[in-house]
């Protein structure tokens, strides 16, 4: 099959969190699967093009917001060195700092234009590149145009006329909701197809409720999630979801475990594996010393490698900072968003010294270096789509302490209540629930052989890609025929 996989971020170019993962690895899979797979994002100007090796393509590209004609250039790279991604340049939108906005948090006020630009050039620019795509596979709202292109102004496009569309819920949180009466035309629709059952929106013109009306298939990143969205977690969506739900699938993200692996770790200061667990210890006293803290074995050291976001539980995470004084518990997190977030725990951290570090930025080898150096992973979402960093942090042997909740439930499963336990898990979005936990893990941690036997059954957990790549192929042929069918006998 020929693949297109469109996004606004990927793994190693541009990450803000788990999108970027599953977008630089999941064609890696399907290519090894002998597909012809090919990446598209936007070419911020923090994208070094000279590392990446990108080559600029000889076309002119244009398309039409409102009125105005932008102009694009496409430049080319590669990951892992055979599969092609496209990169959209355009100063005007992508020359900045963040990728969807200042260090504060706080989004550009030009997403929408930023984003319906990027949907519009990816549909000339895969004409450009003449690559013909049996599926194009969208992914969350900044691409949720895509598909009503290829169902409304480019219906009658014979170059897509197998085309098929597959819009991916990354995180319904994030919809890309904008004021209509600019929004429509800007996007170049017609009022005539701003009704509640197309592009309309309470209202509203929303991104994602335009992806999932209009693709061929949706999906969501794991089984539960794909139920919660549509029975009460839906951030407002369940009614358009409901219109979909014999299309929608729930298929489990997976981790690169060449890249997230203590045994071949570059940014390690020691590596190793369920074979030589001793050796963690060097990485965890490593850690105490970055963080300042007293290089104690018998310490529990958690920690938090994350979006500063109200989704992750920071509410907990603080609460259980300022309980756990006299414990023998450190925290450590690492991370950057909502200034409050960011500002509570800065505070905390000159009040406790000893006991928190906060690291208030994105660090890709810091990220290991705590994965490997911690004891326990914090990770009491209200909400969790799938979540990558529990399964990285199994991959390191580091137990994580989880609110039962979307891909948390699906992955990690309770120390007291599993055969094969991996982590701690409650399931109550409290306080006291939270600190609970910590509490009995910390007893558990305590006793070393009880511990050990949690570790290696850590390190034996699989959460490949290989598990997912044959429902994303049933998936994508499923889209195919649908659209297939609808093209013949329309
Ligand atoms: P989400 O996609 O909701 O942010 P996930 O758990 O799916 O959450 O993925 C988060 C990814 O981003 C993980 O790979 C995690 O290690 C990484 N990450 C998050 N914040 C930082 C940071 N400040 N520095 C380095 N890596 C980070």
């Amino acid at each position: 099959m020929n693949i297109l996989m469109v996004s606004s971020e990927c793994v190693p170019f541009v990450k803000t969190g788990g999108l970027a993962d599953v977008v630089g690895t999941l064609p890696k899979y399907l290519k090894k699967n002998g597909h012809d797979v090919r990446i598209i994002i936007p070419k911020y100007s923090t994208i070094d093009g000279v590392k990446y090796k990108l080559k600029t393509l000889p076309y002119r590209l244009a398309v039409k917001l409102g009125k105005e004609e932008i102009y694009f250039r496409i430049k080319q790279g590669f990951l892992d060195g055979n599969i092609p991604v496209y990169f959209i340049e355009n100063m005007r939108f992508f020359d900045r700092i963040g990728v969807y906005g200042d260090s504060n948090g706080i989004g550009y006020g030009d997403n929408r234009e930023r984003y319906t630009f990027f949907c519009k050039a990816v549909i000339e620019a895969v004409k450009a590149i003449l690559f013909v795509p049996d599926i194009i596979h969208c992914n969350d709202w900044h691409t949720g145009l895509i598909p009503a292109y290829l169902k409304i102004t480019n219906a009658y496009d014979g170059f897509f006329w197998k085309t098929a569309s597959v819009y991916t819920i990354h995180n319904i949180a994030f919809q890309g909701s904008f004021d209509a009466a600019t929004s429509v035309p800007l996007a170049g629709f017609s009022w005539e197809d701003y009704k509640s059952d197309k592009l309309e929106f309470y209202n509203t013109f929303n991104f994602m409720k335009v992806g999932i009306v209009y693709s061929d298939i949706v999906s969501t990143v794991s089984p539960t999630y794909a139920k919660q969205i549509q029975a009460g977690f839906g951030n407002g969506m369940e009614v358009v979801l409901k219109t979909r739900k014999n299309d929608i699938f729930g298929i489990l993200n997976g981790i690169d475990y060449s890249y997230w692996n203590p045994k071949t770790d570059t940014n390690l200061i020691s590596n190793y594996s369920s074979e030589n667990i001793e050796n963690k210890n060097l990485c965890k006293t490593d850690l105490q010393k970055i963080c300042n803290f007293d290089c104690n074995e018998n310490s529990f050291i958690v920690s938090c490698v994350s979006r500063f976001d109200n989704q992750k539980g920071f509410d907990l995470i603080i609460d259980a900072i300022n309980r756990l004084q006299n414990f023998n518990v450190q925290f450590v997190v690492l991370g950057s968003g909502d200034s409050y977030i960011r500002d509570t725990l800065l505070y905390l951290q000159k009040k406790y010294p000893k006991k928190l570090r906060v690291f208030n930025k994105y660090d890709e080898p810091l990220a290991h270096k705590i994965y490997a150096g911690s004891d326990g992973f914090l990770m009491p979402s209200r909400f969790e789509p799938c979540g990558l960093s529990q399964l990285i942090a199994l991959a390191y042997g580091t137990i994580p302490i989880v609110n039962k909740t979307g891909g948390l439930a699906d992955t990690i499963y309770d120390f007291d209540k599993a055969q094969t336990p991996n982590g701690f898990v409650f399931d109550l979005y409290a306080g006291e629930s939270f600190v609970e936990k910590i509490k009995y893990a910390y007893k558990i941690f305590s006793d070393k052989t009880s511990w050990n036997k949690l570790q290696k059954n850590a390190f034996d957990c699989n959460f490949s890609w290989n598990n997912s790549l044959t429902d994303y192929e049933k998936m994508y042929n499923i889209a195919l025929n649908k659209k297939i069918n609808s093209t013949i006998y329309r």
